[in-house]
């Protein structure tokens, strides 16, 4: 089958590329090594909908965090993902401080950002914020800050593009790719594709992807340098500490370590920036890292319970050193290869703006894009959880699986868990459930739904013991039966 739009990987960026993409009448196949979107990256961040104040004014950073975001309000209540609209303050106590603060105003101003403001007494910024320490005196409060559930954004993305004809094919890792005259031929781990276009999206790889194709021009490509941040999750009882994501001033380290809400009640601490152990895929958690977060964070609010601690986690960023905007070009080199590199923060809140940039770039390549008549968004279910009494009385009423609690921390419901199964793309591991459900999410995080889930994956999808996976391809939960032998 010949491909017009080849898209590699499946994080935020190639959701968001194949969502918008699938508004027009072109045949577009996305490529993913892992078993499920969102397993990178986009999994492991903070979840923040960046404003856009942050970026250098005039570069692609800037103008797609803004439009971004903006286009994140629009798409949540046509697509039904988590996402609250709760500003952000960047806080300061020195004089040095206040100097930052207003350089990051006069770059929002630059950028457009909307009703930003200075808050420039203790008492204005504690009247938002009582819980941070008493010597913070001076905030940039954003409001068109959010947040989000990153896996479920991504999801909500791809999974309209898929109800719209973009087939995912997963367990497809590229191997190689070359030019054939006005085709790439590109070599998986399931075989070959051969397409017009190839978009490549494939996050801390993009680098190597790019490798593959430029051949003897080399000297083209990028290096990406991985850095690792480290988070700690608090339990729901920390999650209302905070009222917005609160951030300390900038350093030529990055956004610093930042304490929010997360869109499910918890309290979010973290990243650190560590470009010292940091490697492409290890997203282990260093006690150094966790050490910083905690130390850190104390300096916005000395209040925080570490002791309700549920999970730490690690997500890396695909940074180009010495490059400070993302790298999205298409190939001058090789024609008709785009890439979208360097996708450190703010990606996620860049998302749909992606889309939106990938059809502006093949528009201007020469591509003929005519739009769908019969395009539709796909709404994510209401989680169980979110419902009012009376429609959780009907879903009930319909459904009887809608009565069995199986996860009691989130109250994740049978029902939800079998029609995360059968999704336009199926949840198929423990953990893909996780994400489409949030069972397991909670205090005891999978204790005691897990096996339960276990068992309903098996039953479902009639697997044997050692076929039930708790994530990636091969993370088997039993390796064999030992009983009777
Ligand atoms: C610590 C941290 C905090 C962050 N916080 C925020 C935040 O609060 N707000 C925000 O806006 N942004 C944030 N970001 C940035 C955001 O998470 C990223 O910009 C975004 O997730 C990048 O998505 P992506 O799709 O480009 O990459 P990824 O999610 O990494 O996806 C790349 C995909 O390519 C696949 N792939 C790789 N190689 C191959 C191959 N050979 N064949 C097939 N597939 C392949 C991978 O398996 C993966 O699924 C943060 C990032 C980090 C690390």
């Amino acid at each position: 089958m010949h491909i017009d739009i080849a898209i590699l990987g499946a994080g935020i960026t190639s959701s968001a590329i194949a969502f918008e993409l699938s508004k027009y009448n072109k045949n577009v196949v996305v490529l993913e090594e892992e078993n499920d979107v969102s397993l990178k990256t986009t999994k492991a961040n903070s979840g923040i909908v960046h404003a856009g104040y942050d970026p250098k004014p005039g570069t692609k950073m800037a103008r797609l965090n803004v439009e971004g975001s903006l286009l994140i309000h629009e798409l949540y209540p046509l697509l039904n993902f988590h996402y609250e609209q709760i500003g952000s303050l960047v806080i300061g106590s020195s004089e040095k401080d206040h100097q930052i603060i207003n350089d990051l105003y006069e770059r929002g101003v630059q950028n457009q950002v909307r009703d930003l403001r200075i808050l420039k007494t203790a008492d204005e910024v504690h009247h938002l914020d009582p819980n941070l320490n008493p010597q913070i005196d001076y905030a940039l409060y954003a409001p068109t800050a959010g947040i989000t559930s990153p896996w479920e954004l991504c999801l909500a993305l791809a999974y309209t593009a898929k109800v719209n004809g973009v087939d995912f094919v997963f367990d497809c890792k590229v191997l190689d790719i070359t030019k054939n005259g006005d085709v790439f031929d590109i070599k998986t781990s399931q075989g070959n594709y051969q397409a017009t276009y190839v978009i490549n999206c494939t996050g801390t790889h993009a680098d190597e992807i790019y490798k593959m194709v430029l051949k003897d021009r080399q000297d083209e490509s990028f290096e990406i340098t991985p850095s690792k941040g480290e988070y700690y999750l608090l339990d729901k009882d920390q999650g209302h500490l905070v009222n917005h994501v609160i951030f300390q001033t900038p350093t030529e380290l990055g956004k610093g370590v930042l304490v929010s809400p997360t869109v499910h009640h918890n309290l979010i601490v973290g990243p650190d920036a560590d470009y010292e152990f940091a490697t492409k895929d290890d997203t282990d958690n260093l006690q150094k890292g966790l050490d910083y977060v905690r130390d850190s964070a104390k300096r916005s609010t000395d209040k925080i319970n570490f002791g309700s601690n549920i999970r730490n986690f690690a997500g890396i960023r695909a940074t180009i050193k010495g490059f400070d905007d993302f790298f999205i070009e298409e190939s001058k080199a090789v024609p008709h290869f785009i890439n979208f590199a360097g996708i450190k923060s703010p990606g996620l809140s860049c998302g749909p703006a992606f889309g939106k940039e990938a059809v502006r770039m093949l528009l201007l390549s020469g591509m003929n894009l005519t739009l769908k008549t019969d395009f539709k968004y796909y709404r994510l279910p209401t989680f169980f959880s979110n419902m009012t009494l009376r429609e959780k009385e009907e879903s009930i009423k319909n459904d009887k699986d809608y009565g069995q609690v199986i996860c009691r921390c989130e109250t994740v419901t049978l029902a939800e868990i079998k029609n995360a199964m059968h999704a336009p793309l199926p949840g198929t591991t423990i953990d893909a459930i996780k994400r489409r459900t949030n069972a397991g999410m909670g205090r005891c995080q999978g204790g005691f739904c897990g096996p339960k889930i276990f068992e309903i994956i098996k039953n479902e999808f009639h697997l044997s013991y050692d076929e039930v996976y708790q994530d990636r391809k091969g993370s088997k939960i039993v390796l064999e039966e030992t009983k009777g032998k």
